[in-house]
């Protein structure tokens, strides 16, 4: 589903993704650890076309994201085609950005009426079962400031999949709640790979990592130090910068 070869990318003279090679299957549950600075969310932003890679090769099932290929040469994409492939791509942040002045069911809306240009209608039903499903069926008339840390983090990733993505990309998306409202979106998101979504996940939850993930790998400073199955790479580190990290935050 998704496939980085050698992908650079810098900022002026800040070399932040350094060369990174890996590869996201179907259905998987990849996540993404590593210490602040190491290039976690550049690489998703890369993903989503937020960033441009400076060299290097990222595919998003199976196209180039971000450039055209004809013969050998690349083209950059024109707006518009960058528009429609990030529809296929679904972000959720540490810091929710529900639009503050709608409701939980008109955010959830919004983009497939907006975007897809869908009825009322059709939106309205999916984004009440979207709500139904991150258990806030109840809370479709409440405003972001009416609801929790955790139920606006739970109302963004409906958000996401009223899209109908292929692929979710989660940046941190816990470390802003309070520790008693992680579990209900941890929730959410085990039941969405349950269901098979293809999902990229930057965490600090190792707990959801060994128990969701079906690989992890661990970055750091922009480049891909160790990678595997949740349990050997979590449990037996091969490399000392993995090890270090990982007795930081266990
Ligand atoms: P954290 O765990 O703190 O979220 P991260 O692994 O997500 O860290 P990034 O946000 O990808 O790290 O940042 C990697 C590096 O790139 C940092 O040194 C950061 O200062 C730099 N950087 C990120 N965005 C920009 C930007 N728009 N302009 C310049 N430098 C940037
Ligand atoms: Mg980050």
């Amino acid at each position: 589903m998704v496939k980085a070869e050698g992908v650079h990318k810098s900022y002026g003279a800040v070399q932040v993704l350094k060369g990174i090679d890996l590869e996201v299957a179907p259905r998987e549950v990849f996540c993404l650890i590593g210490p602040s600075g190491s290039g976690k969310s550049t690489f998703l932003r890369c993903i989503n076309h937020l960033e441009q890679v400076n060299s290097g090769k990222l595919y998003v099932d199976g196209q180039l994201v971000g450039y055209r290929q004809s013969g050998n040469k690349l083209y950059e994409l024109k707006d518009s085609e960058v528009a429609r492939n990030r529809r296929d791509i679904g972000m959720v942040f540490q810091r929710f950005n529900l639009f503050p002045h709608m409701t939980a069911l008109a955010n959830v809306m919004e983009a497939p009426m907006q975007v897809k240009g869908e009825t009322k209608a059709v939106a309205r039903e999916r984004a009440l079962k979207l709500l139904d499903r991150v258990g806030l069926g109840d809370k479709a008339g409440n405003y972001p400031s009416q609801l929790s840390g955790g139920q606006q983090q739970r109302v963004a990733i409906a958000r996401a999949l009223a899209m109908e993505p292929k692929l979710m990309l989660f940046d941190e998306p816990t470390s802003a709640l309070d520790p008693e409202l992680v579990g209900d979106v941890l929730d959410v998101m085990r039941g969405l790979a349950e269901d098979g979504m293809t999902m990229i996940v930057v965490t600090h939850e190792m707990g959801f990592a060994r128990e969701v993930g079906d690989s992890v790998v661990f970055m750091d400073q922009g480049v891909v130090v160790e990678s595997g199955n949740p349990r050997d790479v979590l449990t037996n580190p091969q490399h000392e910068r993995t090890k270090s990290f990982l007795s930081k935050v266990l």
